[in-house]
């Protein structure tokens, strides 16, 4: 029997009724006021708003009067960097998993490009068991494809799904080698285990630090093309297709990568592809400040790109919303642009970012950004949180109307390179519930008992 895919410290089983809140799960097809009940860790009913009660004397249920405010399924985030071990300065997995549950996630998952790398089953042991004691809220591992993530020889990928390995991933490099790729996808056919794809080649990125384009040609920025994404993705949707392996594009970026993952799917390959937050909400119109928080990798690309990205997610062709949340210290983003590492936090800004700068003004509904803010689990096996009864309580509950200055107040991850900062968000996120326990609770909450 393989290790479960998902570990985190086990905290005390909730007992809360939430009343009155606006009930949003797609997927349940509930969209009204509802009160939920949650009793020992898993929600036990759903009934019409103002219709529960607490129980009796002998429970030490909580309640939790939420009228106005939104109760959705809990977020799951399938592309995170936890900086454990080896720069646990930047982020470990006890605030990393603070900053997913402050940003209403009930699962995630870790990349590998740590110090060491994961790329061993005795590693992936030993993360797994801090994330036992530190997580707050499930993680699932990626250990890397290729050793030390050097691109020249295959992990143990068999043993590492046997010890829980949620996938395989070379994230913050490329596969160069196309062989590698191929070899990689034959193991998988054996073992199993999605490979997600950081595209880029080198021979075209160099040493870009920006989009390039006429925003990078004016600052004299070296740039980095949307080919440099886009020739990766159609050449490695082919290999998966001659292959039959199943792979899945990270932080889709450029217009013509979203095409390439299209027709990929119309040609039935086993292709799936993510966006994040940043790339949905900005473009290289916001490095023109050379500010260092919006240099990452890929990079902000133009508005062509970015609307792009808005029509791939809702017609599907991207699956899902990802944060790539990236933690760098303080010292090291305050140097100049071309020497800045790569990299937003992302995690406690997904959902209000996109609230604010998309649904809002009527881009996306908010159903669909709930949708695609959950869609990463079942790309990587993980249950999908359900609103409805007998379900393990996953939750997020949010106050819509709510507005917020990004970094007021210090974030709860321990960097604060957040592209958003400074920036004033709606919707805060007010209460998570992640397997059974409270992850986050905000201080705003008014509790009544
Ligand atoms: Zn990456
Ligand atoms: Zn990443």
């Amino acid at each position: 029997m393989a290790e479960p895919l998902l570990v985190h410290h086990a905290a005390a089983p909730v007992e809360v009724l939430i009343r009155e809140a606006h009930v949003l799960d797609p997927r349940a097809g509930i969209d009204e006021a509802r009160d939920v009940l949650v009793r020992d860790g898993a929600i036990a009913e759903l009934g019409a708003a103002g219709t529960l009660e607490a129980g009796g004397p002998d429970r030490d249920v909580e309640v939790v009067e939420a009228a106005g405010r939104h109760l959705f399924p809990g977020f799951v985030d399938p592309h995170v960097h936890f900086r454990t071990p080896g720069q646990e300065h930047k982020e470990d997995l006890e605030t990393g998993t603070r900053a997913a549950a402050a940003g209403g996630f009930c699962a995630v998952l870790a990349m590998p490009n740590t110090d060491p790398v994961l790329d061993s089953a005795p590693l992936l042991r030993s993360v797994r068991d801090a994330a036992r004691l530190h997580a707050r809220v499930p993680v699932g591992f990626v250990p890397a494809i290729t050793r030390g993530l050097h691109g020249t020889e295959l992990t143990e990928m068999a043993e590492l799904r046997q010890e829980g390995a949620a996938g395989f991933t070379d994230d913050g490099r490329p596969v160069v080698s196309a062989g590698m790729l191929r070899k990689a996808l034959q193991y998988q056919r054996l073992c199993g285990g999605v490979i997600a794809l950081h595209e880029e080649d080198p021979s075209l990125s160099g040493k870009g630090a920006m989009h390039e384009g006429d925003v990078s040609a004016q600052l004299g920025v070296t740039g980095i093309p949307s080919i440099s994404e886009a020739t990766m993705v159609a050449r490695d949707a082919l290999i998966a297709g001659y292959e039959a392996g199943r792979i899945h594009v990270q932080h889709l970026s450029a217009r013509e990568s979203v095409e390439a993952l299209a027709e990929a799917k119309r040609q039935g390959v086993r292709i799936t592809g993510e966006a994040s937050p940043h790339h949905l909400c900005l473009t290289d119109e916001a490095v023109r400040g050379l500010d260092t928080r919006m240099k990452m990798n890929p990079p902000l690309r133009t508005e062509t790109d970015r609307q792009a990205l808005i029509e791939g997610l809702r017609s599907g062709v991207i699956d899902c919303i990802a944060t790539d949340h990236a933690p760098h210290a303080r010292d090291e983003k305050e140097v100049p642009f071309e020497q800045a590492p790569m990299g937003t936090t992302g995690l406690e800004t997904a959902f209000a970012a996109i609230y604010t700068n998309l649904v809002l003004p009527g881009v996306l509904d908010l159903d669909l950004l709930v949708r695609r803010l959950t869609d990463g689990a079942a790309l990587f096996g993980l249950p999908t949180p359900r609103v409805a009864p007998g379900e393990p309580a996953n939750l997020t509950l949010i106050d819509l109307e709510r507005e917020w200055v990004v970094g007021d107040g210090g974030y709860e991850s321990r960097s604060a390179n957040c592209c958003f900062d400074g920036r004033t968000l709606q919707g805060k996120v007010l209460l998570t519930v992640a397997a059974g326990a409270i992850a986050f609770r905000a201080r705003q909450l008014e509790v009544v008992r």
